[in-house]
């Protein structure tokens, strides 16, 4: 891997007083109504914001703020994160309403050294996820140095996480996204046993991590509803519990990898099962899923033998609900994981809005080592891939 000069470096190296530093932040929080919901994403970029403000930089913050679709659309303004910006720096955040042209231009002619300013919404235009050159070269006139705090973007090919980057003379890796790849490396190259434990929604979602870590992980222990398809591969009972037909076969494909490699992969071994998904309907352990009854939760024998291999491990790597956690009575698989790994000696990291969603309803995230803010992006980390947006900041 070669280096991402880190903020550090940056500000060592030559003064940013008075420069316009643009900086790739991901400020994609809830909003409604023009008010910010949960605020985390913004709070998670503001060490880097201050320190760029406080060493006297012109500081131009932009982001993507849910699926506008390539054009203006009110609902997705960054206006009302502009204004929670500005209230947890304690100073005035200029907004900027477009990202690029003469608006962008001239507000930030205007930025004083010191200042903050916010520009619109990157995905108003259509051109930021095509990656277009010509838009590239737009955002990259509006700055003298490129700083990227988005993990949760550098995932993605986009013409604010990579194509500008090359177009300004000096880069760096903001902060969090610096924090992210320290921790995260570890999995790449882990105290071992390295246990990583998936589980949530869906196969297809994640089947290119699962086939990574099968061959990888010392051990993979597979639950939420992704766990059913690989019992289908199984040739276990499944009642009607949600398996991805479709995908059957790459279930099969993970376990022969992983039986390949060497490697122990976790299967549910018992089942909280209830007739539907909802939380006024009877629920009852099972060895097997009886028919018209459907897989909710890993059962307490599963949550014993995975919670076991989690403290027996150097690394652990989670991502990924047990069950369905939303629902109280269908949390205790995930519970028992997210308390495993607390207690847990091992550096562990956690991924995944829902299963950071989990460990903070359970007040456990300081007892975790790393809890990572990009889902896709963390997943595709640890794979083994080249994130393109860290790539592009690579000199
Ligand atoms: P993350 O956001 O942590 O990556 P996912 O989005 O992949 O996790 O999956 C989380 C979702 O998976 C939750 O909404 C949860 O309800 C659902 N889920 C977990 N187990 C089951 C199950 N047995 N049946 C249906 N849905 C499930
Ligand atoms: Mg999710």
């Amino acid at each position: 891997m070669a280096a991402v000069p880190s903020l550090d470096q940056l500000l060592s190296q030559a003064p940013v007083r008075g420069q316009r530093v643009f900086v790739r932040a991901d400020l994609n929080v809830p909003t409604k109504n023009g008010v910010v919901g949960d605020d985390t994403r913004i709070r998670a970029t503001l060490p880097t914001l201050r320190r760029l403000a406080s060493a006297g930089a012109r500081v131009i913050v932009a982001s993507h703020l849910g699926r506008p679709k390539g054009k203006a659309d009110p609902q997705y303004s960054l206006a009302p994160v502009a204004k929670r910006l500005s209230e947890l720096l304690g100073m005035p955040v200029v907004f900027v309403p477009d990202c690029v042209g003469a608006a962008a231009e001239s507000a930030v002619e205007k930025l004083p050294s010191g200042g903050v300013a916010l520009l619109e919404n990157l995905r108003f235009h259509a051109e930021e996820e095509k990656n277009d050159p010509t838009f590239a070269r737009r955002l990259a006139a509006l700055a003298d140095v490129y700083v990227n705090d988005a993990f949760g973007t550098a995932h993605r090919a986009h013409a604010s996480t990579a194509g500008m980057v090359g177009l300004v003379p000096r880069v760096a890796a903001g902060d969090l996204l610096q924090a992210e790849l320290q921790h995260l490396r570890v999995v790449l190259e882990p105290i071992r046993p390295l246990v990583c434990v998936l589980g949530g929604a869906k196969v297809s979602d994640k089947i290119a991590v699962l086939e990574a870590l099968a061959e990888r992980a010392d051990v993979l222990a597979i639950g939420g509803a992704m766990a059913y398809t690989f019992l289908r591969a199984e040739g276990e009972p499944t009642g009607s519990s949600r398996v991805e037909e479709d995908h059957v076969s790459d279930a099969r494909r993970v376990l022969q990898a992983a039986a390949g490699a060497g490697r122990r992969i976790l299967l549910p071994v018992d089942h909280v099962v209830a007739e539907k998904l909802s939380a006024d309907t009877p629920s009852r352990v099972a060895k097997q899923i009886p028919d018209g009854w459907l897989g909710v939760d890993i059962g307490p024998e599963t949550a014993a033998i995975y919670a076991a291999e989690v403290r027996k491990a150097g690394t652990v790597f989670w991502n990924g609900p047990m069950g369905v956690f939303e629902i109280e009575s269908f949390a205790k698989g995930t519970e028992a994981v997210a308390r495993a790994i607390a207690d847990s000696k091992a550096v562990s990291v956690v991924g995944g809005g829902d299963s950071l969603a989990a460990v903070n309803k359970l007040g456990l995230g300081s007892r975790v080592t790393h809890l990572s803010t990009g889902g896709g992006a963390s997943l595709e980390f640890v794979q083994g891939l080249t994130l393109p947006g860290v790539a592009a900041l690579e000199r």
